[in-house]
């Protein structure tokens, strides 16, 4: 199979399920418990919690709250602020954002919030001015992600956090970084220090599903969401998973230490896409003109439908999506083209090819291959 759906999900790193083998049939005891304190499980947990620290240049291993993902993250970020804020009843995210982040946001409107949700450009942008726009004293969060899952476009996250911070230092900013961490830099000192709240899931970068991290970094701007044994300082609640924890530690320690495949892989990418490009005249690249993850390509195919063909290209072992995972089957367009201003028939052609550190050229040679023969086809009829 030539796998180009790596935003969707991402192989297991060998070297990552080795990693994580001791903590399943040796070293399993209860992290919290007593026998725990004289093995390596504890131990084991606090360290690489200060690994994920010093990887993301945050201050200390504490502002790591482990999860079972993203979607849990995104929605202990903005839960759990409304709850710890319960004055501030004003809302602002992004129209590109994951449904964990919108879905939640949508909950909290119907509750009484006000929700204001920030276009985007033709090129997929969030831009500063409208983010100005809506900003108020009642603001409780800014809510934009880091780079999006479907087009992989790269938010300019300094500047409007820097725009949330100079308005009012007490507005929180989350970004959702699932989809930029071990693609972009994350550095929670330097290019990303006036973010309060970040999402990671590991599954995104060769890790374990069903883990994930929220920073946080200072305890009081959220509450809980889960009661239970006071695990993680109470934030998160529950038996905590170290040989998933290590899973994901080992494969962002790998991904980090990748920068010359990543290199590769956007030579990769290009080829892909100007592949593509020149095999149908009229199709273009969501985002071409901004700064994008080096792995991912969203192509709109005009008089394509892109589930079918995408149904196509998997007849034939081709792993590419439409839209993202979460709405395969809706056929409908993603919500994400049409927020970029697309067309609905426009928007129901667009396809996403993501790659990973792990794909090769023959790859995009079959899959060259593959959109030749079915494009050819489609014009046939
Ligand atoms: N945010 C983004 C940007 C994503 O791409 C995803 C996964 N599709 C999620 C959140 C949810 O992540 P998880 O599967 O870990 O819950």
């Amino acid at each position: 199979m030539v796998y180009f759906d790596n935003n969707s999900t991402t192989r297991v790193f060998e070297s990552t399920i080795e990693a994580m083998r001791p903590f399943l049939i040796r070293d399993f005891a209860n992290p919290a418990s007593a026998i725990a304190q004289f093995g390596d499980v504890a131990r084991a947990v606090g360290g690489q919690k200060s690994i994920l620290a010093r990887s993301l240049r945050a201050d200390d291993a504490s502002q790591f709250v482990i999860t079972s993902g993203a979607t849990e993250s995104n929605n202990l970020a903005l839960f759990g602020a409304a709850r710890a804020n319960p004055s501030r009843r004003h809302l602002v995210i992004s129209s590109i954002e994951h449904p964990s982040v919108i879905e939640v946001a949508d909950f909290l409107k119907s509750d009484g919030y006000r929700l204001d949700i920030l276009p985007v450009s033709p090129n997929g942008i969030v831009q500063e001015s409208e983010l100005s726009r809506v900003l108020c004293r009642d603001t409780l969060l800014v809510s934009v992600m880091l780079a999006n899952n479907e087009t992989g476009v790269i938010q300019p996250l300094r500047t409007l956090a820097d725009t949330v911070k100079k308005y009012d230092p007490g507005i929180l900013v989350h970004t959702d970084a699932t989809q930029a961490l071990g693609k972009i830099p994350v550095d929670l000192s330097g290019e990303l220090e006036d973010i309060d709240l970040l999402s990671l899931s590991a599954h995104k970068f060769h890790g374990p599903k069903g883990t994930g991290a929220l920073f946080v970094r200072d305890a009081e701007s959220i509450a809980p969401i889960l009661y239970g044994g006071g695990q993680q300082n109470g934030l998160r609640p529950g038996t905590e998973n170290p040989a998933a924890l290590v899973g994901m530690i080992a494969a962002l320690s790998t991904i980090l230490a990748s920068s010359a495949e990543l290199l590769e892989v956007a030579r990769l990418r290009d080829r892909l896409e100007s592949g593509i490009l020149a095999l149908y005249p009229g199709a273009y690249v969501l985002g071409a003109c901004v700064a994008r993850l080096p792995t991912t390509s969203n192509v709109c195919l005009p008089g394509i439908e892109a589930e079918d063909f995408v149904d196509r290209l998997a007849a034939r072992g081709i792993a590419i999506s439409a839209g993202s995972a979460c709405s395969y089957g809706a056929r409908k367009p993603s919500y994400v083209a049409l927020a970029h201003g697309m067309a609905y028939e426009q928007a129901k052609s667009c396809v996403r090819l993501s790659l990973s550190i792990e794909s090769t050229q023959q790859e995009v040679d079959l899959c060259l291959n593959a959109f030749g023969e079915e494009l050819g086809a489609q014009k046939c009829c």
